[in-house]
């Protein structure tokens, strides 16, 4: 009989979970809290009709199993994505930087860029780049041990140089997790560094070509539903019910008003949504009660559209010395229909500024962008949107990425699916897709043992 399955959670892990799932064979229902898919990767649009961010999404071209999903739901990655091969680094005290980011496909720009540009990093700095490298050879096992390390320890032990710990480390782990290279675990970071070693042909950075709703998840909703697959969106997973004579997990109850049933459950929710519904019994047991103690980290995304064009290049861009470490123009590639620049930008770490309001957010995200991009200074912000999220990352803390929970839970028809979850890619949409395949991988294992 064909096996009845209640996802609850339609972000990229949940999405790609009951993709695998209704692939071969089961029978899928879908729960999703907001009123539209995609999670922290969604955009919608608002009352302008502009489309809007949960935050600034950058495409690694390592991310091998996203792009494998995007092709097996006819969305080829060629078309969804636009390649930079720079990278471009900002210090408004100091110099800039261009660098090729792709040895194989700018061989010229990467290496000589690379060698000639002593300004922002000198020839010291750079050969203390050496060490950062060499552990980028483990395996991804070896490099857990790191994981009770941060970043700047483990840079202080290699003998690296504060320029590099202070115009590339520092906005690096800002941009990528949101913390600090003092609360970062070297193991994470590492980890980045492996995939692109390991695989540098593909060590492009990508943008999206528009809004990842019309990209991504409403084609991927549309192959889910062609395929069986029921969605609802804007209920929530309000309780567990859960038998502890049988060790299974009875029924979902969503908004606080119906139970569904189903014979097997995953919650493809973060864990810090997912902490507060353990059933009481599993509380205190240790793979559930882990969950509870991850450590979250912040974000607040700020999309500014201005009254003229304010950057020259549509690079992803790191500033040294920043409360806000990234930024992008969307206006050339991602949402071209605008006049002027529409800058989307994330201010990171964001724990202190979480009670500030949106038009101090917004004086503060200009004056970052304008000490490096100073056309800034002239221009005029035509419409703005922050977006805060107390929580919205595991933080990357050390000892927290060895304790992400396995998809499989000692619960055997309950499984987790999420970017937080055990999976190489860290917090990360590669993450979330790694997620999703593993927690099917999961049940279809455990339905195999049951036969
Ligand atoms: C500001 C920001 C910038 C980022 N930048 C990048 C980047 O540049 N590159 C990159 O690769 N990744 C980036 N990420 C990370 C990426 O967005 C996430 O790793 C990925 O989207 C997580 O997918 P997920 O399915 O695991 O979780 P989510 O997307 O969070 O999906 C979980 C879903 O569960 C729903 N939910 C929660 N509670 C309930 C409930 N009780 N009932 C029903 N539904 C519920 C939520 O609404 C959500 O839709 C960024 C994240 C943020 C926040």
């Amino acid at each position: 009989m064909t096996r009845q399955v209640a996802i609850v959670g339609g972000g990229l892990a949940g999405l790609t979970c009951a993709k695998s799932l209704v692939d071969a064979g089961y029978r899928v229902s879908i729960y999703e809290g907001l009123p539209f898919l995609g999670g922290r990767a969604s955009t919608y649009r608002d009352q302008d009709g502009d489309w809007i961010e949960q935050g600034l999404h950058l495409f690694l071209g390592t991310y091998s199993e996203f792009k494998k999903l995007m092709q097996e739901i006819g969305q080829f990655p060629e078309e969804v994505l636009f390649w930079m091969s720079e990278v471009r680094l900002q210090d408004p005290e100091g110099p800039d930087a261009v660098y090729g980011s792709n040895p194989f496909i700018a061989p010229i720009k990467t290496i000589l860029g690379f060698l000639g540009q002593n300004d922002y990093l000198g020839l010291g700095d750079k050969l203390s780049l050496l060490p950062l490298a060499a552990p980028g050879l483990k395996g991804m096992k070896g490099l857990e041990e790191y994981d009770q390390m941060t970043v700047h320890e483990w840079w202080a032990r290699c003998g690296g140089t504060q320029a590099v710990l202070k115009r590339f480390l520092q906005p690096f782990c800002r941009a990528i997790q949101f913390t600090e290279v003092d609360e970062f675990s070297a193991y994470n970071f590492l980890g980045w560094l492996h995939h692109v070693t390991y695989d540098l042909p593909h060590s492009l950075l990508g943008g999206y070509r528009g809004a990842r709703d019309e990209l991504i998840f409403a084609p991927l909703g549309r192959y889910l539903i062609h395929h069986g697959a029921t969605i609802q969106t804007g209920v929530k997973l309000t309780r567990i019910d859960y038998d502890p004579s049988s060790n299974l997990v009875t029924g979902f109850h969503l908004d606080n008003t119906r139970q569904i049933q189903a014979d097997l459950y995953v919650c493809a929710l973060p864990g810090w949504n997912f902490a507060p519904l353990i059933p009481p019994p599993l509380q205190s047991t240790e793979f559930f009660s882990r969950i509870a103690k991850l450590p979250t980290a912040p974000a607040i995304s700020v999309q500014l559209w201005f009254d003229r064009r304010v950057v020259d290049t549509d690079d992803f861009t790191l500033i040294a010395h920043s409360q806000l470490p990234v930024y992008q123009d969307q206006a050339t590639n991602a949402y071209p229909t605008s006049g002027g620049s529409r800058i989307s930008a994330t201010i990171s770490p964001a724990e202190q500024y979480l009670s500030w309001g949106d038009e101090e957010l917004v004086a503060l995200a200009r004056d970052n962008l304008s000490a490096v991009e100073p056309k800034i200074k002239t221009a005029r912000i035509v419409k703005s949107v922050v977006l805060r999220h107390p929580q919205h990352l595991v933080k990357p803390a050390p000892g927290a990425m060895t304790s992400r929970p396995t998809q499989a839970t000692p619960v055997p028809n309950l499984f987790l699916a999420g970017d937080w979850t055990q999976q190489d890619y860290f917090g990360s949409q590669e993450g979330a897709v790694r997620s999703g395949r593993a927690c099917a991988a999961a049940i279809l294992q455990s339905n195999e043992l049951n036969r």
